[in-house]
């Protein structure tokens, strides 16, 4: 049996992958990809759909009332990602991250929750599950997600102003409801909260210091996001990237900050705190530093392809492999070959690759950050 390859326009006449002809897991350890990297992460996009409009991620013009979003026929059941996740899991991953799309417009989500939250590594501890949402529905869900067993949450949000805020996220939602939504997963016992904020010179640069004055002395911690040229409808361009370097100086020049040691391997903000106590931030430098080298993050998409790479033109149909009767070891065995043969670091290559790259890239909206 063969993982088939999802093309990103699904217009398209699908194409085989030369899958992995391997049907026995037997004495196989989980493997390295190409350049010695372990699967650890496993983010998976619970659907395409979101009720914001951030133009760096799903512009209206792209992403209008016509979108051909994905029918609900096609997205990967509760039950089907819990297996894959379960697959995943026992070959080493410790970390599930859900996302989107916006993962809280996905229904019932808490029922997802529940079926991940019992999962185990192989020695024993719980896995680390998680969610990254824009917070809009944070302060209704919150509850009922921690009762599930969900252990944290990261809210994006890239302004405070109440006019850019809702201008940047082109939604009606106001970012008083985001700001509830943060207290009420804290006060669920889902902190720290991470808040996620991506920096786009002269859209919200003059954000980055208002929000690090906000979320001082929290317990948040607030991750600056350095702007990435994903998929195809956003318009990336160099000169908007404002670097971790630049945000750290803002943020230094009015509160003195000390760098941190990492967390983990993988870990892909680099940690810093206010020399005066009040906390951390992060900043994720996709561009300016890279971080490929010891990149373990793998994407499950809502219908479940595996993507080895955020900038990935093509996916492994895993659902395939679900729907046409596979057991555990040989969905199992075709995610190691998978992973085995990944040669993925598009960050580090992307001077070379960038001019080259096709139309066919996934969108961040469909394979969640
Ligand atoms: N809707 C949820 C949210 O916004 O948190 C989850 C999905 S969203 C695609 C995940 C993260 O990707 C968000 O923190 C968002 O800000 C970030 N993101 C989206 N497009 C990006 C881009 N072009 N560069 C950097 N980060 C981006
Ligand atoms: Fe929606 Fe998140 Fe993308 Fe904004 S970043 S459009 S909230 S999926
Ligand atoms: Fe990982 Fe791809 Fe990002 Fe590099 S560019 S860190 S390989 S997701």
């Amino acid at each position: 049996m063969t993982a088939r390859v999802i093309p990103v326009v699904r217009a398209e006449a699908p194409r085989l992958a030369h899958a992995p002809d391997a049907t026995s897991l037997a004495g196989l350890v989980p493997g390295t990809d190409t350049r010695g990297r372990p699967l650890r992460d496993l983010r998976i996009s619970v659907t395409d759909r979101c009720n914001f409009r951030c133009s760096y991620c799903m512009p209206r013009e792209a992403f209008g009332p016509d979108h051909p979003f994905l029918p609900h026929a096609d997205l990967l059941s509760f039950e089907e990602i819990a297996r894959l996740a379960g697959i995943f899991v026992a070959r080493g991953v410790r970390k599930l991250r859900l996302t989107g799309g916006e993962p809280l417009m996905r229904r019932h989500l808490e029922n997802l929750v529940a079926l991940l939250s019992p999962l185990r590594t192989p020695d024993g501890a719980p896995v680390d599950l998680a969610i990254t949402t824009n917070g809009s529905l944070l302060t209704r869900k919150a509850e009922v997600l921690a009762a599930a067993g969900l252990r944290r949450v990261t809210v994006s949000l890239d302004a405070l102003e109440p006019g850019r805020f809702r201008a940047l996220s082109d939604s009606n939602i106001r970012v008083e409801d985001v700001l509830a939504g943060i207290d009420a997963a804290a006060a669920a016992g889902l902190g720290p909260v991470k808040v996620n904020v991506v920096v786009r010179g002269g859209v919200n640069d003059d954000q980055i210091l208002p929000i690090a004055r906000h979320f001082r002395g929290s317990g948040h911690i607030v991750r600056f996001i350095e702007y990435m040229d994903v998929g195809t409808t956003n318009g990336w361009r160099a000169d908007e990237v404002v670097t971790g370097r630049r945000i750290l100086d803002t943020i230094g020049e009015a509160y003195p900050l000390e760098p941190l040691p990492g967390n983990a391997v993988g870990e892909v903000a680099r940690r810093w705190r206010y020399v005066d106590g009040a906390g951390e931030i992060g900043v994720i430098t996709s561009i300016s530093q890279t971080f490929c080298g010891d990149c373990n993050r793998a994407r499950l998409s809502p219908e479940g392809g595996l993507y080895l790479c955020l900038f990935a033109e093509q996916g492994h149909d895993l659902r395939a492999l679900l729907r046409d009767g596979a057991d555990d070891a040989r969905i199992a065995a075709a995610v190691d070959a998978i992973w085995r043969a990944r040669t993925d670091a598009y960050s580090e290559q992307r001077a070379a690759l960038a001019p080259s790259r096709s139309q066919r890239r996934i969108e961040m909206s469909y394979i969640g950050g």
